[in-house]
């Protein structure tokens, strides 16, 4: 695996990692039926119908019943944990959740045994359009590294858009990015700079946040966050989910006319 991005994972911090990834994107219904049958012995189906956007499962000696979309994969995440997977099986399922090898060896600092993941991100390619920066939630909190960083720099500018969330006077957590003018979440990041091409560019590069510094994770979390670089593989991967393949395929195509104009 040498020369490739990874990530170390124990048990429960991967499966932790699986049910993140259920909830963060839209439904995976192909993923979550192939899963579901892997993991419990029954069997599982998309339903064709979009109207019925959801899957049907049929438990080992049970009824087959309809689960919506998006209660399918809290279902199919309760089965992983249910079936008790040995190292090996969960191994497989990661292979599948995070499109990549994976492969089972011990920790950097000792953990033990544990599941050394691809990210695909030694591949990844930037067009640096800055559309992600639009599409994005930015409204997350800073870490103290941001805060930390901007001080350093003296970026009193940064700071300022900053939000305190208090409590009873105590600061709960800080967030990005607040209007210092109207103490009202920006609608935009306002370090988006539009350059002579049409693109856009980061105003704070070298002290952009650590949510910006680390997006994306992995070319899966890239290519499901709406990643220009990646457009085609989300395409394929939507296909297979039967009822996304019409409706995505339009507003892909739609979007993609007005976003490749943008990037000119
Ligand atoms: S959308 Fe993708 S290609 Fe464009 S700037 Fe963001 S990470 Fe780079
Ligand atoms: S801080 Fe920079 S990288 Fe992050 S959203 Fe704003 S412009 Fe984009």
């Amino acid at each position: 695996m040498s020369g490739k991005d990874l990530i170390f994972l124990t048990r429960s911090e991967l499966l932790d990692a699986i049910r993140i990834d259920f909830e963060q994107y839209m439904p995976q219904l192909h993923l979550y039926t192939e899963l579901y049958t892997g993991v419990t012995g029954g069997a599982a189906r998309i339903d064709p119908d979009p109207e019925d956007f959801g899957i049907w499962v049929v438990p080992e000696g049970g009824l087959e019943t309809f689960v919506p979309a998006d209660e399918a994969g809290e279902l199919v995440y309760a089965a992983i944990v249910e079936a008790e997977l040995s190292a090996e099986e969960l191994r497989g399922v990661a292979e599948k959740v995070f499109w990549g090898n994976v492969e089972l060896g011990d920790g950097p600092d000792g953990e033990g045994e544990g599941y050394w993941i691809e990210t695909g991100m030694e591949k990844f390619v930037c067009r640096e359009c800055g559309i992600c920066c639009f599409t994005l939630d930015h409204h997350c909190s800073c870490t103290d590294a941001d805060i930390e960083r901007w001080r350093e720099h003296g970026r009193e500018d940064i700071l300022a858009w900053v939000g305190d969330v208090e409590q009873d006077g105590e600061l709960l957590k800080r967030r990005l990015w607040v209007n210092p003018k109207t103490g009202l979440p920006a609608e935009t990041c306002p370090w988006i700079e539009e350059r002579a091409d049409g693109g856009f560019s980061c105003g704070i590069h070298y002290i952009k946040p650590d949510v910006c510094r680390e997006y994306p994770g992995s070319i899966k979390h890239a290519a499901l966050t709406g990643c220009v670089s990646y457009r085609e593989l989300e395409r394929e991967y939507r296909k297979k989910d039967l009822v996304y393949a019409t409706e995505k395929d339009e507003g892909v195509n739609a979007d993609e006319s007005g976003g490749e104009e943008k990037l000119k």
